[in-house]
């Protein structure tokens, strides 16, 4: 049996982040929790936490770190996630939810904090290449489009070019999330948590290049020579 894994993502938008998280649950066989995607549902479902997540956004505010801890809490709390562990996408964004994030799971901590570089160039080309289903919010790109006229292959929803893949809005978001996500990496890194993988070459590549330093990670921890 593939022990489990408890594992934070992180890297910009256009980094691979989504796609490498799906590849690491099927690799150990743990839920992907990402927060979009429960944020996406609870909105859909009209939920109470829902309504108040779509209030903020609608007024174009930041999630406050309760409502998105509030969520998280929830979901790690389930018993799929007990038994194997998780591979968790979009939280932390910040120092404070990374805090409140180790204390949910005391004491058992994280295995490892994955940070996923990639070059803004090339980002910045992978981003505005990007399209995205209007209702599940699967992601295509111009090179690898959905199968039949830019309808998800998922769950039939639209396929689109976002509003705010521009090349200006991005360059913003790009440069918001370094503002944030600085501090962020360094208290993992403080914390010898961390690990930083170059997300460059395929997805595969890149997979590989991530399994093996949570396994050579693994490793030392229990004195294996590596
Ligand atoms: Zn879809």
């Amino acid at each position: 049996m593939v022990p489990g894994a408890r594992l934070v993502v992180l890297g910009k938008q256009g980094a691979g982040k989504g796609t490498q998280c799906v590849r690491l649950s099927h690799h150990y066989v743990v839920p992907h929790v990402s927060t979009g995607d429960m944020l996406r549902a609870a909105v859909k479902q009209g939920t109470p936490l829902g309504r108040k997540a779509k209030v903020q956004m609608d007024r174009g505010e930041l999630l406050g770190d309760d409502l998105i801890m509030e969520m998280v809490a929830d979901r790690l709390g389930e018993s799929d996630v007990r038994a194997r562990g998780f591979v968790l996408d979009g939280c932390p964004r910040t120092v404070h939810q990374a805090e409140q994030l180790a204390e949910l799971l005391s004491p058992i901590d994280l295995d490892l904090a994955v940070d996923i570089e990639v070059p803004t160039s090339q980002v910045l080309r992978r981003l505005a290449a990007r399209r995205v289903c209007t209702d599940c919010g699967a992601n295509y790109s111009v090179s690898s489009p959905p199968l039949i006229n830019w309808t998800c292959d998922v769950c039939g929803g639209e396929v689109v070019q976002r509003k705010d893949d521009t090349e200006e809005a991005i360059s913003r978001r790009l440069e918001l999330y370094e503002r944030q996500t600085a501090p962020l990496i360094e208290w993992y890194r403080t914390r010898q948590q961390l690990e930083s993988v170059t997300g460059t070459g395929s997805p595969d590549t890149v997979t590989r290049r991530i399994v093996k330093v949570i396994e050579e990670r693994r490793d030392r921890k229990s004195g294996r020579p590596v």
